[in-house]
């Protein structure tokens, strides 16, 4: 008995001081949600937020469809103005509205990655994990409508270097937004608020941050129909996000060859 316990003693004095060792062994997943700041991730060109150009080009993106109601009708404003976008799509949204991404790609809008079911990366998940929801529509939009595009956006914003390096490994950039350009649409807010956001704040170069499936909502079309005809005559563009890194390559190039 006595030995038993003296056994019992030692076993607990090697877990307690050995549990300090063995913590980092244990955390160390948990390491790959370490989150730099902005100007980390912007100089690397692992994140975009906004693409600061001199020509008075926007980039619209709509998140979270395609969705039977809203999108055609907001595919219908676009090309009324001449507007090209960028739509982050849902993978598990793909099957059930292929005649919708068929027609943004046909009118010549740029498909990005949104994941598979609209995962929120705040919180620990395996790389693994991450790739997943970020391959299996990788896939689906090849399949469907034959497409890929350097651009992965995170649901809600949220990204982590384990996020970041899974969409590398798919070959993909993570896109976020202006923050000064976020209409926050999903929460309908009011046409005008959408508005007066967009109109408000814009600079050449932004990335406007809307949605194509809000549940009972028609504020992000409607807002469309006033934004869209108002920046057109202030002289402004709307291109894909390929488009606007592009153009921002050129200006770049042309900088070079100036200062060489
Ligand atoms: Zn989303």
């Amino acid at each position: 008995m006595n030995a038993l316990k003296k056994l019992q003693t030692v076993g607990k004095w090697l877990i307690l001081t050995l549990s300090p060792l063995l913590l980092p062994a244990f955390e160390a997943p948990y390491e790959s949600t370490v989150v730099h700041d902005r100007s980390y991730y912007e100089q690397r060109g692992d994140v975009m937020w906004e693409v600061p150009i001199e020509e008075k080009l926007i980039a619209l993106t709509f998140d979270d469809g395609p969705s039977f109601d809203l999108t055609p009708q907001i595919l219908d404003v676009l090309k009324q103005y001449d507007a090209k976008a960028t739509f982050f799509v849902l993978g598990n949204r793909i099957d059930r509205h292929k005649d919708i991404v068929l027609r943004e790609v046909m009118e010549g809008h740029e498909i990005g990655n949104h994941t598979f079911n609209h995962a929120f990366f705040n919180h620990h998940l395996s790389k693994n994990r991450i790739s997943r929801e970020i391959e299996t529509t990788k896939r689906k939009l090849k399949e469907v409508a034959g497409v890929d595009s350097p651009w992965f956006r995170p649901p809600g914003g949220y990204y982590n270097d384990s996020v970041i390096e899974a969409a590398k490994e798919s070959g993909y950039t993570v896109i976020l937004w202006s923050w000064h350009q976020d209409t926050e649409d999903w929460k309908s807010p009011g046409v005008e608020a959408i508005v007066n956001k967009v109109l408000n704040n814009v600079r050449n170069g932004d990335i406007v941050l809307m949605h194509d499936n809000v549940m009972h909502s028609h504020q992000t079309v409607d807002a469309l129909k006033i934004i869209l005809p108002e920046l057109k005559a202030r002289g402004y563009k709307f291109v894909t996000i390929s488009e606007l890194v592009e153009q921002k390559y050129r200006w770049d190039e042309l900088d070079y060859f100036q200062y060489e």
